[in-house]
């Protein structure tokens, strides 16, 4: 007589079951080896990895606003005539060089702005659908 064990919790029974009495998994047959079970990953577990993504991605989005310094004189947008502007205020401040300047920085921001909308869109792109792919990976309860 062949045996089955449940999917689930492991509980032998004989062949003529399919359902598990106790937790109501599907029977499998059993090969009589010793099989460790491996549960599926806990929800609450997914959506921690999942913030934890979503957060480092909003940082790594973030990161060049949190260097404004160094996106004035790193960016390569309108670099030459940022930095003219800079330094034409720096050497002698008057409301036009004031005026030349905050026009550059604003510009940089609108720049900065539409670039990180665009990564901000291929990101959510691809969370979308890794996230439902490890959703499901993360769900299927393996057995080895
Ligand atoms: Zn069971």
């Amino acid at each position: 007589m062949t045996m089955k064990t449940c999917s689930y919790c492991g509980k032998e029974y004989s062949d003529e079951f399919s359902i598990c009495g106790v937790d109501q998994h599907p029977l499998v047959a059993a090969n009589g080896l010793v099989r460790p079970r491996h549960h599926a990953m806990k929800k609450p577990v997914k959506i921690a990895i999942i913030v934890l993504v979503l957060f480092l991605e909003l940082v790594w989005l973030a990161w060049p606003r949190l260097y404004m310094h160094g996106i004035v004189l790193d960016e390569p947008y309108r670099n030459a005539e940022r930095k003219a502007a800079l330094y034409a205020n720096h050497n002698e401040k008057t409301p036009e060089t004031k005026a030349a300047y905050d026009a550059e920085i604003k510009l940089l921001d609108n720049h900065m702005a539409k670039r990180e909308l665009g990564y901000l869109v291929v990101m959510l792109a691809i969370d979308t659908v890794g996230f439902y792919c490890f959703w499901r990976y993360a769900s299927i309860k393996t057995i080895t």
